[in-house]
């Protein structure tokens, strides 16, 4: 059997570690474990999501409306976009992969930062196409056009704020940088952009006046975060219609679920309940940063529902969170990304104590 090429270059993807792992393997409570890892919106999804659902939960018998007609007509009102300059994929990670399928081959490069979201590099490989990465985990754009001029990518991943570090660069920023760069694929990854803009709304890319500027970028936002919905997988792409159209040919039909559709649609009527969430999620941010300081661990400032934890080098990254683990603790050790370091998402207050009396036993234990 002869499989494709560029398959020898890939490894499988690991996702975060889900809590039926947890039970299976180390015996603990489902209600004892707390998933601090993928980076979901701990307070949950709207009530009122919830009850659309279950409400519907009868019509999972029926194909989805293949036009989206309502989600999409929601999401151009939110954005004061056309229809037509939008794409809903499963999850934006499908998004992701429509571009790398619709742009790239063996003959082309992609640009990235250092250490970002790990999916860029795995969808541009599957096209066998080359890697071309920053010397640094920030968005240094002066040096992304610096590696622009060398290596002319066809795509350009500008993720803001980044994963799995939690810093964001400003709009004017971005905006200085597609000045000069109006030929490959500019992907502006926004997944924690809800976060980003309560926090700072410099670092605010709205969608409408980026694709309105710059005919080659792309905006990808998610309701996998701060919507709540990471189990329905509903995700977007914004851009202007000669872009969508041409990923609306690699979109298989029916890609989104009825449910998920009605969910998502739902999930924008209810904007108070997403901002209710960013703010608790600050203020137990604050949390994180007095233990930080506390226990003399640095940590990088964060425009996102995590935190990056960077680790001395004493501790070690993968012992540290398979320690915590043990203890019925999820969170995501990034040795795999080269960095000593955990990223930890923020819990409700509740989880957020249990994980942080949790962290000072191991480390007391260290000290030991
Ligand atoms: C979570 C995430 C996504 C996509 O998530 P989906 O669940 O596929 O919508 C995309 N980019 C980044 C940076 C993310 O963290």
């Amino acid at each position: 059997m002869r499989f494709n090429e560029n398959l020898q270059r890939l490894k499988t993807y690991e996702a975060g570690k889900p809590i039926e792992l947890v039970v299976r393997e180390y015996g603990i409570d489902e209600k004892d474990i707390i998933k601090l890892a993928s980076n979901e919106n701990p307070y949950g999804t709207s009530p009122k999501v919830v009850k659309k659902v279950q409400e519907n939960a009868h019509k999972m018998y029926l194909y989805p409306d293949d036009s989206m007609y309502e989600l999409k007509a929601a999401l151009a009102k939110r954005f004061g976009v056309s229809a037509e300059e939008i794409i809903i994929g499963a999850g934006s990670d499908q998004v992701l992969e429509f571009c790398a399928r619709a742009v790239l081959n063996e003959h082309t490069s992609v640009l990235m930062s250092k250490i970002t979201f790990a999916m860029y590099e795995i969808y541009a490989l599957q096209q066998g196409s080359k890697i071309i990465r920053s010397s640094c985990y920030r968005h240094d754009l002066d040096e992304f056009y610096d590696l622009y001029q060398k290596h002319n990518p066809s795509i350009v991943h500008i993720c803001t704020p980044n994963n799995p570090t939690g810093d964001a660069i400003d709009k004017e920023y971005l905006y200085s940088f597609l000045e000069k760069v109006k030929d490959p694929l500019v992907v502006v990854d926004g997944a924690y952009m809800e976060y980003a803009a309560y926090k700072d709304p410099k670092k605010l890319i709205p969608p409408r006046e980026l694709i309105a500027m710059y005919p080659n970028a792309i905006y990808l936002g998610t309701f996998s975060k701060a919507y709540g919905l990471g189990g329905m997988r509903v995700g977007y792409g914004i851009a202007q219609k000669e872009i969508i159209q041409q990923l609306y040919k690699l979109r298989p039909p029916f890609n989104i679920t009825t449910l998920s559709l009605l969910a998502a649609t739902e999930a924008l009527k209810d904007e108070e309940f997403v901002q209710r969430a960013i703010e608790k999620n600050f203020a137990q941010m604050d949390r994180f940063i007095h233990f930080a300081m506390q226990n003399e661990l640095e940590f990088i400032d964060s425009y996102t529902n995590f935190i990056t934890y960077l680790l001395p080098q004493n501790i070690n990254a993968k012992d540290l969170a398979n320690a915590l683990l043990r203890r019925g603790i999820i969170v995501r050790d990034l040795s795999s990304y080269g960095m000593n370091a955990l990223r930890i998402t923020i819990g409700t207050p509740e989880q957020n104590s249990i994980f942080f009396e949790k962290c000072k036993e191991v480390f007391d234990e260290y000290k030991r």
